[in-house]
């Protein structure tokens, strides 16, 4: 028996993970990795002779994917969670402490924006439950639409843009309100009389659990293990190059014919590799873009008088180059541990790549300029690192469910092929866990039978 899962990310990896479970040593799992590692956008790095994270850094810990994963892969003792500080925004070249109570970003209440917005835009909030809506259930719009309509530009982009930038690297303009908020185009389906009410209903229930976790020593340990659990054979620096169906199981090139296949590319990579075999799924996945984003991981001296807040987030429109800021030694207690005060500035958003074209001295210059701007303090790294991370996250843009719904519709009915990655049901580490798991079960399922 012989499976092949293209693409080494943690969708991939998990996958291969799940298999080995299902299907036992002697089936022979290939990973076929386009790059020169496994772990996609995960990748932990060294700065000032510790671990640092230079992709995700965080969790969602509400979710148990990966709190369950590090468990059974034995790393429980990796487990961090985040001091509980807030972020900042800033805006109007001021820092503001992030409104509280809000769904990524779009308020329940005017109160919460007070001193980020104008008192005209506080009113527009405070109104906005007297507004007729009109909502057509199942419809679908880009955030930025419904939320300037409804509560004013400057909620949009001092409260909403920080917030998504953070997540997708997107802005409210390209990503949809069906997908990236499912429980808020509920609650207008059910027919809420305002985004107030709305935004009210899909509030998440309030618990005391930390919202975030981490691991210890970075993501790195949660790929090695994995890996080692996993034992697949790994084939790195060669592409999938084409998936095709064979009269028993499937081709890849340039691997050859395998009885399962699990496709955990990025979409549009999906697409290309199953253009011929399953041109609908293909097509639905071609439409789904990336976004591309760059970090500098910078060190400080211990001593740098850093704000006592979990991160900075810029509000769109502001004259500077950063997109975000994570003050990991405020955010994160093991880290506060180390010897320097370490930090991680973000660059790049949708639709503005130019970041990634820049050279390493120019991005660590910007994030220097721009941290000092925002702190009012002097900025002098002992260390920096430059990562860059072209299309690495795809956007949810208005349309995705359906995007998503026919690409599995295509590759259900057919034998031995999954797919899984971040464009499906999620973006985050948890949904990626998920969708390899389910892309594990569902071959596990179609071998066993073919086997008995
Ligand atoms: C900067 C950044 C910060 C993030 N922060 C967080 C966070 O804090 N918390 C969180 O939950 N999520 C975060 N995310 C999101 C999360 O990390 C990703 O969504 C997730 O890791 C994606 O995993 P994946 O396996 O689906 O895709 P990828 O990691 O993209 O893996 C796909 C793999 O396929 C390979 N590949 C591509 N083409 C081919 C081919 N033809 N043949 C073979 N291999 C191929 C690629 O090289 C890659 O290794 C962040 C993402 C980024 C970019």
């Amino acid at each position: 028996m012989r499976i092949a899962v293209i693409g080494g990310g943690i969708s991939g990896l998990v996958a291969a993970y799940r298999l080995r479970q299902r299907l036992g040593a002697e089936t022979d799992i290939v990973v076929l990795e386009q790059g020169p590692r496994l772990g996609g956008v995960l990748h932990t790095g060294e700065l000032a002779g510790e671990p640092m994270d230079l992709g995700a850094e965080a969790f969602v810990g509400r979710r148990p994917e990966v709190i369950e994963l590090m468990a059974e892969l034995g790393l429980d003792d990796q487990l961090v969670r985040p001091a509980g500080k807030r972020p900042l925004v800033w805006a109007q070249g001021a820092a503001h402490p992030l409104p509280g109570r809000t769904l990524m970003g779009i308020p329940t209440d005017a109160e919460s924006l007070r001193g980020l917005v104008d008192e005209a835009t506080l009113a527009q909030v405070a109104a906005e439950p007297e507004r007729p809506l009109r909502w057509e259930p199942g419809a679908d719009v880009d955030v930025q639409s419904l939320v300037a309509d409804r509560f004013g530009r400057q909620v949009v982009e001092r409260s909403v843009d920080p917030l998504l930038g953070g997540v997708y690297a997107g802005i409210s303009a390209s990503i949809g309100v069906r997908a990236a908020l499912p429980a808020l185009a509920a609650a207008l389906d059910r027919g809420a009389t305002s985004l107030t009410e709305a935004v009210r209903a899909a509030m998440p229930a309030p618990s005391t659990e930390p919202v975030f976790g981490g691991l210890r020593d970075g993501y790195g340990a949660l790929l090695a293990a994995l890996t080692e659990a996993a034992a697949p054979r790994v084939i790195t620096t060669v592409a999938g190059t084409r998936v095709a169906r064979a009269p028993r199981g499937w081709v890849v090139d340039p691997l050859g014919l395998v009885d399962a296949v699990v496709v955990a590319t990025p979409a549009p990579v999906t697409a290309r590799l199953l253009h011929h075999a399953v041109p609908a799924a293909a097509e639905a996945a071609a439409g789904i873009a990336l976004s591309s984003s760059a970090l500098v991981a910078m060190a400080l001296p211990r001593d740098t008088a850093l704000p006592d807040n979990s991160g900075i987030l810029v509000a769109t429109g502001e004259p500077l180059r950063a997109k975000a800021f994570t003050l990991s030694s405020r955010k994160w207690p093991h880290l506060a541990a180390r010897d320097v005060a370490l930090v991680r500035a973000s660059f790049g958003r949708f639709g503005d790549d130019s970041p990634l074209t820049w050279s390493d001295d120019d991005l660590v210059a910007a994030a220097v300029a721009d941290l000092s701007t925002v702190t009012g303090l002097a900025i002098t790294p002992v260390q920096s690192i430059v990562q860059r991370w072209p299309g690495g996250l795809p956007q949810y843009a208005p349309g995705h469910a359906d995007r998503v719904a026919a690409i599995e519709a295509a590759v259900e009915p057919l034998d031995g092929l999954a797919v899984a990655g971040a464009y499906l049901h999620g973006v985050g580490v948890p949904a990626c866990v998920a969708t390899g798991t389910a892309a594990a079960e569902r071959i596990a399922g179609a071998v066993g039978a073919r086997v008995d």
